[in-house]
């Protein structure tokens, strides 16, 4: 079943006496379970219709069904709400609490949930043993190495069982060998059931997505099934 819908999205930002049409039309859909890359040089559009589909932003015009919800018009208040129930954000910069635990970290969305201390602290373990970092949830981020760092994020993604998560550049702060690393870890996710949806520039970590679809001035240039996916384990 679709967990993504856009029909003919626009985003267009106003720039003094200038119209900058970020997204021209972007009709996409995607089904649950799926694991997505989406690629394009600086300026296609990739970051704009990234925080469109996380409900960050809302498009110009244009319908957006997220798991049978219809976002394309909603309030900052409805789309937080959707926001953080729906999505689990990874970024580039891991985006980590620097004086918190790993276990602090992951329990974060936990609290904006409701969830109570005891609740809290067994689902963020959960999440930490799922990355494979139970042995680290004392650890602060400065104790732990990029990949580590990553893992934990990850994990605070995970934690409240979002219907999608959504990666932005997900490998760029990491040498190769630590993102193949969190690669395999994307690729158990999807394994699992997850939606995953990624933006990367890297062509190799592109190949580990099932589906890589292209982005050039707001447009879609290219929507294809990877038939080599990559793997590294
Ligand atoms: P954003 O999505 O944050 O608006 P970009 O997608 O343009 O920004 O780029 C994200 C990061 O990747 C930036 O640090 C940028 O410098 C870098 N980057 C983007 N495209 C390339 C590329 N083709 N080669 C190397 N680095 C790139
Ligand atoms: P990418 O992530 O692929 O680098 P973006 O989505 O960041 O592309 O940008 C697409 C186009 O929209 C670019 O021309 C960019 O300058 C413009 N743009 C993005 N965000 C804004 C904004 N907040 N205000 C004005 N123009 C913007």
């Amino acid at each position: 079943s679709l967990i993504i819908d856009t029909k003919d999205i626009k985003k267009s930002y106003v720039m003094g006496s200038e119209t900058i049409h970020a997204l021209k039309s972007i009709s996409i859909q995607i089904e649950r379970g799926e694991y997505v890359a989406f690629m394009g040089p600086s300026g296609s559009g990739k970051s704009t219709l990234m925080n469109i589909i996380g409900c960050l932003d809302t498009p110009s015009d244009g319908t957006y069904i997220l798991n049978d919800h219809d976002v394309s018009d909603l309030t900052e208040n409805e789309l937080a709400e959707i926001r953080n129930k729906e999505i689990g954000f990874v970024f580039q910069t891991f985006n980590l609490l620097p004086r918190a635990s790993s276990l602090e970290n992951v329990a974060l969305p936990l609290i904006y949930a409701g969830y109570g201390k005891e609740d809290r602290e067994e689902k963020a373990l959960a999440a930490l043993d799922g990355v494979g970092l139970a042995d680290r949830a004392q650890h602060k981020p400065n104790e732990l190495s990029g990949g580590q760092r990553q893992r934990v994020a990850i994990a605070r993604a995970l934690v409240n069982d979002p219907s999608i998560i959504l990666a932005d550049e997900p490998t760029g702060n990491l040498d190769s060998k630590t993102s193949y690393s969190i690669m395999d870890l994307f690729a158990d996710l999807h394994q699992k059931g997850n939606t995953i949806i990624m933006v990367t520039h890297e062509e190799d970590i592109a190949e580990y997505a099932h589906r890589i679809i292209r982005l050039r001035d707001g447009l879609i240039e290219s929507d294809e099934v990877n038939k080599n996916v990559r793997s590294t384990v």
